[in-house]
């Protein structure tokens, strides 16, 4: 069924008349007069301003930021022209200007909302809910909370909610917009607001088809109202009552209510309010079937709305004129009409409104026969209808994709929160671990030191061990009085250059002092100690060091092996040595000196001529019988046996048994060398070559 436009959702629209309302002394107080004059600015902007202008002067701050405000509230429902906006950014300044931070900026977005909604812009909610949480946030800060702090602005935003929520179709969200609106104005002790607040209650049980509740509420609002005799008020109230009563199907209160209010609005010059009445008859015109009188209704309405510049107003109008010419046939002013709705709601983006006006177009079309036409607009429609689908389906997708991205990103940041604490754990335990081995390595670097520390010390005590034993072995072998090698290394040395099949090879000298008992009786055992080491000093110095040792064979006898030396060598150091010891006295240490002579004996073995195999103990008893034949031949001298008739050990036996009796016998060959200023000898045999 084609129905018109009515106007039921309007916002307050305030009284039109300087007549100011009567505070409780019965003077008006500075916020009625701003009251009032606002209500004058909903139909007559200029005059209203002009009239603010007039005004003494502001008592305080607070009042001089109340009247900026009401002046921006005015210009925000002025014109569309360059001028008008210029007012209205001057008022915005002006309100800017004075007042704290907080509410400076919750009054601009005041201001914002109310001009949305003059523009019959969609941003209208956002703007009114970002104003009252803006009142909200400076009313939350008072000590003491103030229950009315603020109460006119945040209760026009709210009755703009509840008349946008009704518009909307959410009855349930206007009733509770227009339930807190309610409560400011009994907080505010504000009769007019809550007339208006009730009305707006009883539109919304109209809406939510609660007639009952409806009737309730008005009839509350008219008692308000009834104190009060405001002709904005009244008008409302009539309009509300006629809203009812259609929603209601009972047209002809509708009517009568709508007329009532008309004629309020007349008589007050309430321009708003006669062209709202006006939009709501046209409507109830057209679908009673009486379009003359319905465009009749609506061009009056055009005439009365065009100061105010009310888009929604005049495109209402406009829309049941549309109508209205259809069905009186005039159908080029009618698609007129309906062009030029088309192109201002698409120009505002109310593809919904669009839709709307085409179907509606369209069955009025249809209605009067122009099928071709209504068949069009059905295309038009669908197509719209269509665009509409994809813009709503792309908005609800945007909406999921940032719901899921907004969710995906949630789950990410829980992973990622999660891993950050896995990894702070690993972090710690590696801390920890490195701890540990710190501890370890410290340990162990101690424990290196420590073993450092022992292993130098063992090596000191085996450096000191192997320096003892050098010096036991060296002691275990040296005489300690000469430094000479003794007995025991000598005999050593002798098993080495002994072969085990050919015997002992080499030259033997064993040398003895002659006489030592005397200097040791005579000079003191001291003196014989230094005679001792002296000449063992000329021996080692008569002998060749790097292939010769020289020993102290025994008390004060010395033995030298010569390895490489063969016998005539071997006598010649045999005469060196005599000199050596002879040569020259030793002197002590007390300066005296002391004359000493030595007896050598020596051998060359292997002995000529049979070079008999012989041990070394075997070469060394022959060399001393050697040197007892020295001594018994008178001292002084060296005996070296040339050769000896030795084949075997028996004949070594029979040799060694009397040697002087092999000697006198010719089994053996001597020579004997003289040492200096030697006395001759005792006796000689027979055939031996002596030599002095
Ligand atoms: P001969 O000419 O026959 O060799 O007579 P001698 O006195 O040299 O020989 P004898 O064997 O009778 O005496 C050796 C003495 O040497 C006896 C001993 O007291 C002494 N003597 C042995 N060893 C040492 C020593 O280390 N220091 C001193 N001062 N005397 C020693
Ligand atoms: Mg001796
Ligand atoms: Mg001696």
């Amino acid at each position: 069924m084609t129905s018109g436009l009515r106007l039921c959702m309007l916002t307050a629209a305030l009284a039109a008349t300087l007549a100011l309302p009567a505070g409780p002394a019965g003077a008006a107080t500075p916020e009625q007069q701003l009251d009032a004059l606002r209500l004058l600015g909903e139909d007559r902007p200029a005059k209203a301003l002009e009239a603010l202008d007039a005004l003494p002067a502001p008592a305080g701050a607070e009042e001089a930021r109340w009247r900026a405000r009401t002046r921006a509230e005015i210009a925000a429902r002025g014109a569309d022209d360059a001028d008008a906006a210029r007012r209205r950014e001057d008022a915005l300044d002006a309100a800017r200007a004075v007042g704290p931070a907080l509410l400076v900026e919750a009054d601009r977005q005041y201001l914002l909302a109310l001009r949305a909604e003059h523009d019959d812009a969609a941003t209208l909610p956002d703007l009114a809910r970002a104003a009252l949480s803006a009142y909200d946030s400076h009313c939350k800060a008072l000590a003491p909370p103030q229950s009315d702090c603020e109460y006119r602005a945040r209760w026009r935003l709210l009755q703009l909610l509840a008349s946008h929520s009704r518009g909307q179709r959410a009855p349930a969200a206007a009733r509770q917009h227009a339930r807190a609106a309610l409560e400011l104005a009994i907080a505010g002790n504000d009769g007019w607001r809550q007339a208006w607040s009730e009305s707006e209650l009883a539109l919304a049980a109209g809406n939510e088809r609660d007639f009952t509740r409806a009737h309730a509420h008005l009839e509350r609002a008219q008692q308000l109202a009834a104190r009060e005799n405001e002709p904005h008020l009244t008008a409302r109230l009539a309009l509300v009552d006629g809203n009812i009563g259609q929603d209601q199907g009972d047209w002809t209160r509708a009517r009568s209510s709508e007329l009532r209010a008309l004629s309020v609005a007349r008589q007050a010059q309430l321009a708003r309010y006669e062209a709202m009445a006006l939009v709501n008859l046209s409507d109830q015109s057209v679908q009673s079937g009486r379009p003359a009188e319905a465009l009749d209704y609506a061009l009056q309405g055009l005439v009365a709305v065009k100061p105010l510049r009310s888009k929604r107003i005049e495109r209402a109008l406009t829309h049941n004129a549309m109508l209205a010419r259809v069905a009186l046939g005039r159908r080029a002013e009618a698609r007129a009409d309906f062009e030029a709705l088309q192109a201002a709601w698409s120009a505002d983006g109310a593809i919904g409104q669009q839709v709307t006006a085409m179907r509606e177009f369209g069955d009025a079309l249809a209605k009067v026969g122009d099928l071709r036409g209504a068949l069009e607009l059905h295309h038009r429609e669908t197509e719209l209808s269509r665009r509409l689908m994809e813009a709503n389906r792309e908005t609800a997708l945007a909406e999921l994709r940032s719901r899921y991205d907004s969710e995906a990103q949630q789950r990410n940041i829980m992973l990622l929160e999660r891993d950050n604490a896995l990894k702070t754990a690993q972090i710690d335990n590696q801390g920890l671990l490195r701890k540990l081995w710190t501890l370890g390595a410290g340990v162990l670097v101690l424990a290196m030191a420590l073993m450092l520390l022992l292993v130098r010390r063992v090596r000191e005590t085996n450096r000191a061990l192997e320096h003892s034993r050098a010096k036991l072995r060296v002691q275990s072998e040296r005489d300690p009085l000469t430094g000479l090698a003794n007995r025991r290394h000598f005999q050593a040395v002798l098993q080495d250059s002994g072969q085990a099949d050919k015997g002992f090879r080499g030259a033997l000298l064993m040398i003895d002092i002659d006489h030592f008992k005397h200097i040791n009786d005579n000079q003191g055992h001291g003196a014989g100690d230094q005679v001792l080491v002296e000449v063992a000093h000329r021996i080692a110095a008569a002998v060749r060091s790097e292939t010769d040792t020289v020993a102290r064979w025994g008390g004060e006898e010395f033995l030298v092996l010569a390895p490489s030396l063969h016998r005539h060598d071997t006598e010649a150091l045999a005469q060196r040595l005599l000199q050596a010891v002879a040569g020259t006295p030793v002197t002590l240490a007390d300066g005296s000196t002391v004359r000493c002579t030595a007896s050598i004996g020596h051998a060359v073995f292997p002995l000529p001529p049979h070079g008999v195999t012989l041990s070394p103990e075997q070469a060394v008893n022959l060399t001393d019988m050697a040197l007892y034949t020295a001594k018994s031949q008178g001292r002084n001298r060296a005996v070296g046996i040339v050769q000896a008739d030795v084949a075997d050990a028996e004949a070594l036996r029979a040799l060694e048994s009397d040697f002087e009796r092999a000697w006198v016998e010719g089994r053996v060959h001597l020579r004997i060398d003289a040492g200096p200023d030697a006395p001759p000898p005792g006796r000689a045999p027979a055939g031996a070559a002596i030599t002095a």
